[in-house]
């Protein structure tokens, strides 16, 4: 049960929504399409489902082109951002409506239904109206739906963007261990990065209508291959081969820069930035946002403002002098 996506492409008036898109989902696999608003992954997800037609390209689920086949035929389940349940069904018609259009006897279809509404942990819903349902509640009887009819593949668009933080956190813990036992592969849009390293096997990080990158969340934030996803993906201080030479000499013994260096930066992230209080250092602390456990800070050092995060047991202020050491464990070359 395997999706493979080869040289898919879209346009859309002259415009290239989509280019040369290559991509594999495995199995079990629960991939998120990350990336900047705009920069195609509803698109891709649409074609996936079959509501949106590639202008090329091919798209094979277990062997089988899709190409032609109308969504239905498809068997994927869609959730979309907003719920879209049927507003005069109650939760147990919307939940039950897949099968009651295959036909499925009554009998079954209660069952079934029974047992989603566990699976959501919404029991005694059952009988209420969506408008009767808070926004998280919503959500999972969309899910509920959505998985009904036993999908080969759920693709989910940005599902939790309209809820509130404390209940999208819930829910992002409840779609993935939904999707861990049910083991069905799942792609979900996400702008959202945080969403993408929690939840997500493989990120596949878009930009301007193509792939940029596809890793683990690991390989993402500690192995960036761009500039781009360095960016999008956590907080990175960039550095020239040149900066690096002057201040941070041992980081280009750990990390010998490429042959033509002006075209990389070094990528560091904020908390591989180690500093130690001394008059004499050659970085001084600008401005310190406490962040609970953290401390984020900036640090002026040469000619570059970087960003540094340490544990807020150790409190600099605004003005302190520093000498900061970047570990050379961390960091890589990313194309500038
Ligand atoms: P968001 O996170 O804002 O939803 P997205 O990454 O999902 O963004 P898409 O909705 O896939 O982006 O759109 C990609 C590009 O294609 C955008 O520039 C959009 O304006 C354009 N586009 C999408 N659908 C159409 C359409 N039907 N007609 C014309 N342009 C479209």
């Amino acid at each position: 049960m395997s999706l493979e996506l080869s040289h898919v492409h879209k346009s859309f008036d002259g415009f290239q929504a989509l280019k040369d898109i290559s991509l594999s989902v495995g199995p079990h696999d629960f991939v998120c399409l990350l990336g900047p608003s705009g920069c195609g992954k509803t698109t891709l997800l649409r074609i996936i489902a079959g509501l949106l037609q590639a202008d090329g390209g091919e798209i094979l689920f277990s062997g089988q082109d899709l190409g032609q086949m109308p969504p239905r035929s498809r068997n994927f389940g869609i959730v979309f951002q907003s719920y879209s349940l049927f507003p005069n069904m109650t939760v147990r018609e919307n939940i039950g409506y897949g099968l009651r259009i295959r036909r499925e006897p009554p009998a079954r279809i209660a069952a079934r239904v029974d047992e989603l509404l566990q699976l959501i942990r919404i029991p005694d819903m059952a009988e209420r109206f969506p408008w009767q349902l808070s926004g998280g509640q919503q959500q999972r009887v969309a899910l509920a739906r959505a998985l009904a009819v036993n999908p080969r593949l759920i693709l989910l668009d940005e599902p939790l963007s309209a809820l509130d933080a404390r209940v999208r956190n819930e829910m992002r813990h409840e779609i993935r261990e939904v999707q861990r036992r049910l083991k069905i592969p799942t792609i979900m849009v996400t702008h959202d990065q945080e969403e993408a390293l929690m939840l997500a096997d493989t990120i596949v990080c878009m930009n301007n209508g193509a792939i940029e990158q596809v890793g683990s969340p690991w390989q993402l934030y500690h192995e960036p291959g761009t500039r781009f996803v360095a960016d999008f993906i956590g907080l990175s201080n960039l550095l020239s081969a040149d900066w690096t030479r002057r201040h941070a000499p041992e980081m280009l013994a750990a990390h010998p820069p490429p042959a033509d260096e002006s075209r990389w930066l070094l990528c560091v992230r904020p908390e591989h930035i180690r500093l130690a209080a001394d008059a004499n250092g050659p970085a001084t602390v600008g401005a310190v946002t406490f962040l609970g456990n953290l401390c984020r800070m900036t640090l002026r050092w040469g000619d570059m403002d970087l960003r540094v995060e340490q544990h807020a047991a150790s409190a600099y202020r605004e003005g302190d002098r520093v000498r900061p050491t970047i570990d050379p464990a961390h960091g890589c070359w990313v194309t500038a």
